[in-house]
């Protein structure tokens, strides 16, 4: 399960933007490794410079200085839609007859299709299959006819699906939120302007403070002297749809979403799994890094209830929280072996048992998620080969059960192993002594919402957007196209 892309925009008093930006894109690699990129605008004319690779390795020096200007946007990306290739590495950048737009999107549309064979018939020609060069030719339509403010509501009158957004125009920074605010976007106030972004996490690299979370359908309009922003809410919806899987696994721990610490809020699902699912063992232990904040909620309460509920004795310690498997941080993720054979050997050389720990114990497993079953198994094993008495293992979020159409590359629904496979089943096929999930009422609860304003769509099968051959868990289709060309005085 891959993380989809980070997007960074700011606008500054006179200070060169690409050293902030280039930092900001480093602060939010873990949400993109393919390709990074910035555009910048001087006031005259734009610059760009995006290419495949490592935030680390695609700026030098000499990039960051042909950067000129104190606004511009990034983009870190994984892809998720179009191609695995330079093409769709963004920022998007185009000029037009009203000047020029960079463009960086997180999320995923639904209707990028029927857009661009739209536009396409009515003259503009793609250089690649992305969705985002679909919004940004919309969005250049619309502003031919439209001023900035009109000419955004337009463009998102006909786009389905998720978007977080930070566009320039000339030297204007955006940025703007689906109208379900599947993606987080922030704002953040530095010394001398502003910052949006994809996490929080990137303002503080920045020595920002965060202000608030970009509302869900708002668009954001950074002053062009870093005094300020302006606000408009060009779309309401009864529900949001945000991505509960950024809390879970997505977002980095030291980020801010919703009001809550991202830590924080694992920490606290950990808490609630110990009691939902508690089992007294010798030892708790996180899958790392991923487990880490669940497995330390899960023991702290261990420490304070029994698995039945009942007050801990006071010469009861409850369960001991040890890290029992050591991460080598030099092997590159799983997601990047392309067979199951490569992906199974890169469990072993990534995580290695530490023995005295396991040996003659009983242990409890503490993981985010099990999406193909292959890392459990693998662990499983790893740790009975190293004297495990017993495994046990839980899991801090549900099971995922259907694929993601919103931008996260998780696997196909063949893939999943809880998409055609009981609890007990996959206990089997991951050969755990025991096998539990945190439930979805759960998961709502602790993030402090009613399940549907989240998105649950690859544990529930229903999705919160208008996808073909799935099932909706609300009340939404997708735009008349034409219509929404034409709702922007609304
Ligand atoms: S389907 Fe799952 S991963 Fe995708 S946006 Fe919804 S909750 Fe997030």
């Amino acid at each position: 399960m891959t993380e989809k892309c980070g997007v960074v925009g700011v606008s500054l008093a006179g200070r060169s933007a690409a050293r902030p930006l280039y930092y900001a894109l480093y602060a939010l690699q873990h949400r993109g490794q393919e390709s990074a990129g910035i555009v910048t605008h001087d006031g005259f004319q734009q610059h760009s410079h995006v290419e495949m690779g490592l935030v680390g390795d695609v700026f030098g020096e000499d990039d960051l200085d042909g950067l000129a200007g104190s606004a511009g946007i990034g983009h870190v990306r994984y892809p998720t839609a179009g191609s695995v290739d330079s093409s769709c590495a963004q920022p998007f950048s185009v000029s037009f007859k009203s000047g020029s737009l960079g463009l960086s999107h997180n999320g995923n549309l639904v209707n990028a299709d029927e857009i661009r064979e739209e536009l396409a018939a009515v003259g503009h020609a793609f250089t690649s299959d992305g969705d985002t060069e679909v919004i940004a030719h919309d969005l250049a339509r619309n502003l031919l006819e439209e001023d900035l403010v009109r000419a955004v509501k337009r463009t998102m009158n006909r786009i389905h699906g998720s978007y977080s957004l930070t566009i320039s125009h000339d030297d204007t920074v955006l940025g703007v939120r689906d109208p379900q605010g599947n993606r987080p976007l922030c704002i953040g106030k530095l010394e001398d302007g502003y910052i949006l972004a994809s996490e929080s996490a990137a303002i503080d690299t920045l020595d920002g403070e965060l202000v608030r979370d970009v509302r869900p359908g708002e668009l954001i309009v950074l002053e062009e002297d870093g005094q300020g922003f302006d606000s408009y809410q060009l779309v309401e919806r009864d529900h949001t749809a945000h991505c509960f899987f950024e809390h879970v696994y997505f977002a980095r721990p030291d980020s801010v979403i919703d009001d809550t610490l991202v830590y924080e809020a694992r920490r606290n699902l950990g808490r609630k799994l110990w009691a939902e699912s508690g089992v007294e063992t010798d030892v708790v232990m996180p899958v790392p890094d991923s487990g880490r904040a669940f497995a330390s909620g899960y023991a702290d309460a261990a420490g304070e209830t029994t698995a039945d509920g009942e007050p801990r004795d006071a010469d009861d310690d409850g369960v001991e929280f040890a890290e029992g498997l050591m991460k080598n941080r030099y092997v590159g993720r799983t997601f990047i072996m392309p067979t199951q054979d490569e992906r199974e050997r890169a469990v072993r050389l990534k995580l290695n048992p530490i023995k005295s720990t396991v040996e003659g114990k009983t242990v409890t497993l503490i993981d985010d998620s099990i999406v193909r079953g292959t890392t459990s198994t693998q662990l499983v094993k790893l740790l009975k080969d190293s004297g495990a008495e017993a495994v046990h293992m839980r899991i801090g979020a549900p099971e995922i059960a259907a694929p993601c159409y919103m931008g996260i590359d998780m696997a196909t629904r063949e893939e999943l192993i809880a998409a055609d496979k009981s609890v007990d089943e996959i206990r089997e096929a991951i050969d755990a002594d025991s096998l539990a999930y945190l439930s979805t009422d759960a998961v709502a609860d602790v993030l402090g919402k009613d399940r549907i304003d989240l998105c649950l769509g690859c544990v529930t099968g229903e999705y919160p957007y208008d996808i073909d051959g799935e099932e909706t868990d609300r009340d939404v289709t997708r735009p008349d196209l034409e219509a929404g060309r034409t709702m922007a005085d609304d």
